[in-house]
């Protein structure tokens, strides 16, 4: 669903992805981890091409994100062809950006309704069921701003899976909530993970990874340090640095 191959990117003088080479199976969720400023951020950007890479590729779903094959020749893609491309990957971040003047119902049709041309009719059918999957049937009618973070935030997922994405991406979607509120939220993305939704996910909730992972990799300095199942890599690190980032969280 997603091979990336020698991803890199800077920003000026600084380089922030340094080759990054990562595989993900339809199906599989994958969870990154590592220190502020290793890039991860940058590099779930790149996949839905918020930012440009500087060289390698990444393709999504068989397709060479960004661009366009035609025979031999690649072809950059222009801004409409890029806000199609993007249609089919999620983006979960730290801050649910919900339209506060709308309701629940009405964030979760928006997308749909405007840039799909769903129906109404269908688009609300879809948008309940997709609240009901968060856990959220009870507050169609409300306002974000009546709700509290880890449902706003389960709203932006609900919003997110309107689109029928094949790949998510979740920029710890958790860490900027509560504690009593992350398990709800956790909980609904390792649903989503039993599904069977393709998932990257940005988080250092190790507790999640280590149930919900099928792979973890530990990003620093730009680079894929360590990369296995969550037993290898948060059990038994082979990397040092790895080793000394996850005693922080134990
Ligand atoms: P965190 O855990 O703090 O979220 P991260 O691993 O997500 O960190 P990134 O946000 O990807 O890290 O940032 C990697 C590096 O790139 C940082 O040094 C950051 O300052 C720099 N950076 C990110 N975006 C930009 C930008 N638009 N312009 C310049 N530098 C940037
Ligand atoms: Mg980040």
């Amino acid at each position: 669903m997603v091979v990336a191959r020698g991803v890199h990117k800077r920003f000026g003088q600084l380089e922030v992805l340094r080759g990054i080479d990562l595989d993900v199976r339809a199906g599989e969720v994958v969870v990154m981890l590592g220190p502020s400023g290793s890039g991860k951020s940058t590099f779930l950007r790149c996949i839905n091409h918020l930012e440009q890479i500087d060289a390698g590729s990444i393709h999504v779903g068989g397709r060479l994100i960004g661009h366009r094959v035609s025979g031999s020749r690649v072809h950059h893609l222009r801004p409409r062809e890029v806000t199609r491309q993007r249609r089919d990957i999620g983006m979960v971040f730290q801050h649910f950006n919900l339209f506060p003047h709308q309701t629940v119902l009405g964030n979760v049709m928006e997308a749909p309704v405007g840039v799909l041309r769903v129906p109404k009719a269908e688009a609300k059918k879809t948008a309940l069921a997709l609240l009901e999957r968060v856990g959220l049937s009870d507050k169609a009618g409300a306002y974000p701003r009546q709700l509290s973070g880890g449902q706003q935030q389960r709203v932006a997922i609900a919003r997110a899976l309107a689109m029928r994405p094949k790949l998510m991406l979740f920029d710890e979607p958790t860490s900027a909530l509560d504690p009593e509120l992350v398990g709800e939220v956790l909980g609904t993305m390792r649903d989503l993970a039993r599904d069977g939704l393709t998932m990257i996910v940005v988080t250092h909730e190790v507790g999640f990874a280590k149930e919900v992972a099928d792979r973890v990799v530990f990003m620093d300095g730009g680079r894929v340090l360590e990369s296995g199942s969550p037993q290898d890599v948060l059990d038994r690190p082979s990397n040092p640095r790895t080793r000394a980032f996850l005693s922080r969280f134990l």
